[in-house]
């Protein structure tokens, strides 16, 4: 009896074992799938985060490099790569393999002893000359300690081009200006000395005075015009203008310069009407005009022509049989202060800024201005202008 007990005991016994065991390895099981579960999610999470760090990384104008702590490049974003036209993966590498650039390094170098160095610029080698500006500092942990470093690049070259441009034009501004104002000066200085006693040689200088004070007030309103154009202050008012109507304007503004050189002025243009501002694309055909006579042969011939292109723009030509211009300052001819023979230009009263305010007025209403040329053979100017399009309710 009390070994049937025995064996019955056992055998419970031994069915809660088994039962527990089997409880104990279900729940582990699932305790196991939970962590699984876990760690798959933190995982997707740090791919998630780590995508999303890349697209705002990439999405950022400067360029951008983080460096870990043995100075080998662990993040570079697109500006970075595109600056300096890098298309390989550049991780593990240092900067100066990936770039070959040892002003990087010794920019580095200063930010271990300096922690952080702000307007550090960059020249890069190569054609083109290019300019970056590069802050950098040091990152550290919450104990102090060096993590790495991060370096962010700006394209300088841009700003550097116009803080240039604006050195050249106020360079040129001031010679320009000094000339007529030291003639005017000197000549002054004489008379005081007592010139003015013989009245022909005062006629005289006084009469360089006057061509020269004019000059000084061309110039001056030549630089309002250009700063005004280039501002983007100038509103244009815009109209139908005719264009046949304003070149015989111009002729007739400009009639008695043209017969003083016996220059024959001939309007070829048609019937057409451009969508402008009447009074600047005066300014425009009369500088164009204006040159042609000046610049062109004595007893010669200016004329004006015009027709519609395919692309529905209206197309001015200024033609004139002088000497022409050389191939290499056909497209110079628009800048600033250029002048194909300075002394020629300056005895005709130029001011060398007229093509330029020409191309501004021209591309301020959307055309385009170019020259054509063949020495010996004269110049053409050609400028484009939108069409006016009546609408239905002009017409009625
Ligand atoms: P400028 O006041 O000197 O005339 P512009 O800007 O009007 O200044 O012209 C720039 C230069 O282009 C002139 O100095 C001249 O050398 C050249 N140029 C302009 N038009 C003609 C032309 N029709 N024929 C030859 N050269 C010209």
């Amino acid at each position: 009896m009390w070994f049937f007990l025995f064996i019955f005991a056992l055998a419970v016994l031994l069915g809660l074992h088994f039962r527990w065991r089997a409880k104990y390895r279900a729940q582990q099981e699932l305790r196991a799938a939970e962590i699984e579960d876990l760690r798959q999610r933190q995982q997707q999470t740090s791919v998630d985060a780590q995508a999303q760090q890349k697209i705002l990384f990439d999405s950022m104008l400067e360029g951008l490099l983080l460096l870990d702590r043995g100075k080998k490049i662990y993040l570079a974003n697109r500006a970075f790569k595109n600056l300096f036209g890098l298309k390989t993966e550049l991780r593990g590498k240092t900067v100066v393999e990936a770039l070959r650039l040892h002003e990087l390094d010794e920019l580095l170098q200063r930010v271990e002893s300096a922690k952080q160095v702000l307007d550090y610029e960059i020249k890069l080698p190569g054609l083109g000359e290019r300019w970056l500006q590069v802050n950098a500092a040091a990152i550290t942990n919450s104990a102090g300690e060096r993590e790495g470093t991060i370096l962010v690049f700006h394209d300088l070259t841009r700003l550097k081009q116009l803080e240039r441009q604006r050195e050249e034009f106020v360079a040129n501004v001031s010679h320009e200006l000094r000339t007529p104002l030291s003639l005017i000066k000197g000549y002054v200085e004489t008379l005081l000395d007592g010139a003015r006693n013989n009245p022909e040689v005062a006629e005289r200088f006084l009469k360089t005075i006057e061509r020269n004070a004019n000059r000084l007030d061309l110039l001056i309103q030549d630089l309002l015009t250009i700063s005004a154009l280039e501002s983007g202050r100038m509103n244009l008012d815009l109209q139908p203008v005719n264009l046949r109507s304003l070149a015989e304007k111009v002729f007739n503004d400009l009639h008695s310069k043209a017969e003083g050189k016996g220059t024959k002025l001939v309007c070829e243009i048609p019937d057409l009407t451009a969508n402008g501002d009447a009074h600047r694309l005066d300014q425009v055909l009369a500088n164009l005009v204006d040159n042609a006579i000046k610049y062109g042969r004595a007893n010669g011939l200016v004329a004006v022509g015009g027709k519609k292109l395919a692309d529905g723009k209206l197309e001015v030509s200024v033609r004139d049989d002088g000497p022409g211009i050389p191939a290499e300052a056909l497209d110079r001819v628009f800048e600033r202060f250029y002048r194909v023979d300075k002394a020629r230009s300056r005895d005709q009263g130029g001011t060398g800024l007229g093509l330029s305010i020409v191309k501004h007025i021209v591309q301020a209403h959307g055309g385009e201005v170019r020259a054509e040329s063949e020495p010996g053979h004269g110049a053409t100017f050609f400028f484009t202008l939108p069409e006016f399009q009546a609408t239905l309710r002009d017409l009625v």
